[in-house]
């Protein structure tokens, strides 16, 4: 399988060298990620200032590995456009240390580079792992190879992706894989509010509130030591809102 595999944590990240050493005994792997982290980038591209790809071993004979001063989607993107003459059979975007469940799908550049790929027609997964005690990379990885080789991937629908999230936890100890929804709720309400030596306020996130304890969710797989597996969609419109709005319509012009 010829693989384009990226991150929003750099190209030199633990979690995407684990893909990379893992996939391509087997694979056609293309590594193509940002020059330096950009977590929480979102599915943001860059379009006020050049952008520039290059090797990130000039030795490498296969030129298997690439930097981009630019965001995940930015990867994907020029990736596509640069580097491939026909389009990958996958596209891999992880492994991020930090989950993406719930409302961090919004945020999250794993997850957008992932979306990016799906526009453009080509199978992807986004994968991340819960902070915990262990941040099994390799473990996560041999599961992916696994996964993407039974391939559950080829079977969605147009315009869809998975996001999968494994709890931090070495994988030998884990309980199950769960089909979830993405959990609602677990917004960030709060700032951390500070003075710094000259005498002026800055800030910082606070924690995530709760989210939604159904067990259906991404989040409660997660945190209940299971694999979370989530179809994302990139069509935004809620289809079930479009009649009642068309039914309206026709009088909001009076
Ligand atoms: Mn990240």
């Amino acid at each position: 399988m010829r693989i384009l595999l990226t991150n929003d944590d750099g190209y030199s990240a633990p979690g995407i060298l684990a893909l990379f050493h893992t996939l391509r005994r087997d694979h056609e792997v293309t590594l193509v990620a940002p020059d330096r982290e950009k977590s929480a980038v979102g599915h943001g591209i860059t379009l006020n200032r050049p952008l520039r790809i290059a090797p990130v071993d000039p030795a490498d004979k296969k030129n298997s590995r690439y930097a981009v001063n630019g965001t995940p989607a930015d990867c994907i993107k020029l990736g596509l456009s640069e580097l491939f003459d026909s389009p990958p059979d996958l596209v891999l975007s992880g492994i991020n240390p930090g989950s993406n469940t719930g409302i961090n799908i919004n945020y999250s550049g794993t997850v957008g580079a992932a979306r990016e790929a799906c526009l453009n027609g080509i199978s992807s997964l986004a994968v991340s792992i819960r902070i915990g005690e262990v941040m099994d990379f390799d473990g996560m990885a041999g599961f992916i190879k696994h996964f993407i080789s039974r391939g559950p991937h080829l079977t969605l629908p147009p315009g869809t992706f998975l996001n999968i999230n494994a709890p931090g936890m070495p994988m030998d100890r884990i309980q199950g894989i769960r089909i979830t929804r993405q959990a609602q709720g677990n917004l960030s309400e709060s700032f951390e509010k500070k003075t710094d030596p000259t005498g002026r306020f800055y800030y910082w996130y606070g924690r995530g509130g709760p989210t939604d304890d159904d067990p259906e969710t991404d989040d409660h797989a997660v945190s209940r030591g299971c694999i979370s597996i989530t179809p994302i969609q990139c069509d935004l419109t809620n289809h079930d809102a479009l009649a009642a709005l068309r039914e309206i319509d026709g009088g909001l012009l009076h």
